[in-house]
């Protein structure tokens, strides 16, 4: 039986949640000398959804000392990316080397459950208390910054810790946000989304073979993702409106059966190979939060907000929220100031970047705007856009293209009305 006999009574920091967010968080905590506890309610490894990795990644797993493992695995690699229209008319694939020759435009196709217990793993390498099977039951937020996480591992009691800092990474259960009100659902990205996994699915040859494909339905109602995995298995998933895909089909099965037999392309690529999992499910994923930091407390990944998921952004996001926290929470340390002000410092450089995302993901589901033939008018835009796809957005100037995209997008939908 699982003991947590050994949980000690406070921590300097305790991180809720052991996805790349929580994990990421508490290594950079507890390097930094602070005594930080990290609870994951699932047995690592866990399976979770969302392998295709954005190259912009690579800045936080090399901070981690964890490139050489990703480096050493068997994660396919993935070095680009390529979208097919509802006509089955495919994009010159986006080759992220052609736009910045450095190693860090290749990235990685990962199995998330071996990917996450890498950085759980790590954090633990790094000092980091690391329980799995430990769920966080509640919190107790106290405006005089000393928290208490009540905790249980496996069929024990539950404990309670104490502790100054709580960084929430607990991803869609969003513990804090849920606790105090504050998330909000995107109504128009109420979507749903029916994965499963084949093997022997269709690849390309050479470096694209390892590309994430996206691909529209011929009604361009839904798009199915195409992500190569190693020992020859592909992710292939549907996603659309919750309504459309969830309520007129009597199972997830019948539906995605259904848009297979509206998107050839992916049809095609399946045709050979075997279906080796069940369907999996999630909807209405998209939200955000009002607030992301309070006195001894901040938000990241998932639990932070989570944008749709047809440009791969979830782990970047993931990834780079659990950097940007750490070192708000380092720095507080050092200068005594566990406010909310310095615990979520970095947060409106983060949103910002995000919207560049979340103006990319509206022109993707805006069905009469081909971002093709917009490129062919900019092409002076090409860099940017790429830059888009890789993840790099926190720079000045990484939303220009939207000074015409905008417009033009604006221009479609006024006819169109
Ligand atoms: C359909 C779909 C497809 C996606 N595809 C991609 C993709 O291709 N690429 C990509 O980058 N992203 C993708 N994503 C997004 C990606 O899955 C997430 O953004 C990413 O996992 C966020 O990481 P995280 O650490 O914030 O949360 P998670 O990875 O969800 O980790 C949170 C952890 O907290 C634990 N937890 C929850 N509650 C508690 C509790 N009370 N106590 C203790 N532990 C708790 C959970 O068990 C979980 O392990 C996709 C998402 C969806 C819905």
């Amino acid at each position: 039986m699982i003991k947590n006999t050994n949980i000690k009574p406070s921590y300097d920091c305790i991180v809720l949640g052991g996805g790349p967010a929580g994990s990421t968080a508490a290594a950079l905590v507890a390097e930094a000398g602070h005594s930080t506890l990290l609870v994951e309610r699932e047995k690592v490894p866990r399976f979770h959804v969302g392998e295709s990795l954005m190259p912009e990644c690579y800045w936080t797993l090399d901070r981690l000392g964890v490139l050489d493992q990703m480096k050493s695995s068997d994660f396919v690699k993935k070095y680009s990316v390529q979208f097919v229209n509802g006509n089955g008319k495919e994009s010159q694939p986006f080759f992220f080397e052609k736009h910045d020759p450095r190693e860090c435009s290749q990235t990685w196709q990962v199995e998330r459950a071996d990917f996450d217990k890498l950085l759980f793993d790590n954090a633990a390498a790094k000092g980091a208390d690391c329980r799995d099977q430990t769920r966080a039951l509640d919190i107790e937020i106290e405006e005089s910054g000393e928290h208490t996480v009540t905790l249980q591992t496996g069929d024990d009691e539950p404990v309670t810790v104490s502790t100054k800092v709580v960084i929430d990474g607990t991803g869609q259960s969003s513990l804090i946000a849920n606790k105090l009100g504050i998330r909000q659902e995107i109504p128009e990205l109420r979507k749903a989304a029916i994965w499963t996994y084949f093997k022997g699915a269709a690849r390309e040859p050479g470096q694209h073979g390892g590309a994430t494909v996206i691909l529209h339905t011929e009604t361009k109602e839904a798009w199915f993702w195409y992500i190569p995995l190693s020992n020859d298995i592909t992710s292939v998933g549907l996603v659309g409106d919750a309504e459309f895909i969830l309520k007129s089909r009597p199972t997830p099965g019948d539906a995605y059966c259904e848009e297979l037999g509206n998107c050839p392309a992916v049809a095609n690529r399946i045709k050979n190979a075997e279906m080796v999992d069940q369907f999996r499910v999630a909807k209405e994923f998209s939200y955000v939060t009002s607030q992301h930091a309070g006195p001894g407390w901040v938000l990241v990944g998932d639990a932070f907000g989570f944008l749709d998921p047809v440009y791969s952004t979830g782990v970047f996001f993931a990834l780079k929220t659990g950097e940007m926290a750490a070192d708000a929470v380092i720095e507080g340390f050092e200068k005594g100031d566990l406010s909310a002000a310095q615990l979520g410092k970095w947060t409106d450089e983060f949103k910002e970047g995000v919207n560049w995302l979340r103006k990319l993901v509206e022109t993707y589901y805006s069905n009469e705007f081909s971002i093709g033939r917009f490129m062919k008018n900019y092409p002076q835009h090409q860099g940017n856009l790429t830059d888009l796809l890789i993840g790099r957005v926190f720079y000045p100037g990484a939303g220009n293209i939207f000074n015409d995209l905008d417009p033009e997008l604006a221009a479609v939908k006024s006819t169109k009305m």
